[in-house]
């Protein structure tokens, strides 16, 4: 079609991703004229199909695994949010220069305060896992001014990393699974492990709940993920799982590309009941 903006989505594996139905839906509210595509690209030839997708007019990607710390050093540009993240989702050309940014986070806290009435400042937050999911969450969460960040994770180093990295920003405590069990009750867990894929947990405690605490797993599917599940049993006051993230994620990458931000809400009930 004439004038029509090419977009696509570059991961490995693809097949399942919903980005296109997604950004298809926005692109029809919005009266867009853009085609987007899904592209399943090995490591090995990552940068020389950025370069060839863009070089060959195209208008905007969006990164996924396990791509995003790549796309974050191929940029020539990147946001001071993808910088702490260390990853980029979305890249696009500004000023003859390819730039990145991180959408993962703004999505998180969006479908947090926003689509579930989580107001984050001042409280006291727990993130399980230190990849790159929870890296992008962390470097916007830290906006939001919580009281404490804690982020527990198998590998120490992992986390240990992140603390370094966010020093300037915000204090993050780190640890392993080890002796979970003497931490007090959190406000918000977000599990940002890629257990729940598996149908598994990561070690948690149950001292972790009380009657305030909201559960957000960043992995979605058609029935409660084990993280809900677990959440749900637990006794915690909201469990909820990452579709929002998902759908809030695209929309933001969308206004970055199109200057206008879809309307949200349509989309995730569209995509829940195709689950
Ligand atoms: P990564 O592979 O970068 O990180 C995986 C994390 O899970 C690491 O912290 C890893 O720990 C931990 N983990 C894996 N296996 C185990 C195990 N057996 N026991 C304990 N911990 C384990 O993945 P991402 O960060 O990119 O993604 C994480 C999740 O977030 C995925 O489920 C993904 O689908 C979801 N996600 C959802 C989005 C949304 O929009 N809803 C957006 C992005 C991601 P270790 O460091 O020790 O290996």
């Amino acid at each position: 079609m004439k004038n029509q903006s090419q977009y696509a989505v570059v991961g490995d594996p693809i097949a399942h991703s919903k980005s296109p139905l997604i950004h298809a839906q926005f692109a029809q509210q919005t009266g867009q004229n853009i085609a987007y595509d899904a592209f399943a690209i090995t490591s090995e030839n990552f940068n020389q199909f950025v370069n060839d997708f863009f070089n060959h007019g195209g208008a905007g990607l969006n990164i996924t695994l396990p791509h995003k710390e790549v796309a974050f050093e191929l940029a020539s540009q990147n946001t001071s949010r993808a910088t702490l993240a260390g990853a980029v989702n979305t890249l696009y050309v500004q000023a003859g220069r390819l730039c990145g940014e991180n959408t993962d986070g703004p999505g998180l806290v969006r479908d947090l305060s926003v689509n579930n009435g989580i107001d984050l400042a001042g409280k006291s937050i727990l993130m399980l896992g230190a990849g790159g999911a929870a890296r992008g969450a962390l470097a916007e969460l830290v906006n939001a001014s919580p009281a404490k960040l804690t982020l527990l994770n198998r590998t120490l180093a992992k986390a240990e990393a992140i603390k370094l990295a966010f020093r300037d920003v915000q204090e993050i405590h780190v640890s392993d699974y080890d002796n979970a069990d003497q931490h007090e009750s959190f406000d918000l867990i977000i599990n940002a492990t890629s257990l729940s894929l598996q149908g598994e947990l990561p070690p948690l405690s149950a001292n972790w709940v009380d009657g305030q605490t909201c559960c957000y797993d960043m992995m979605y599917d058609d029935s409660d993920t084990v993280f809900v599940r677990w959440a749900k049993q637990s006794g915690a006051a909201l469990a909820v799982d990452g579709l929002g993230m998902l759908v809030e994620q695209a929309a933001e990458s969308f206004a970055i590309w199109r200057g206008i931000r879809p309307e949200t809400e349509s989309v995730m009930r569209m995509i829940r009941e195709g689950l």
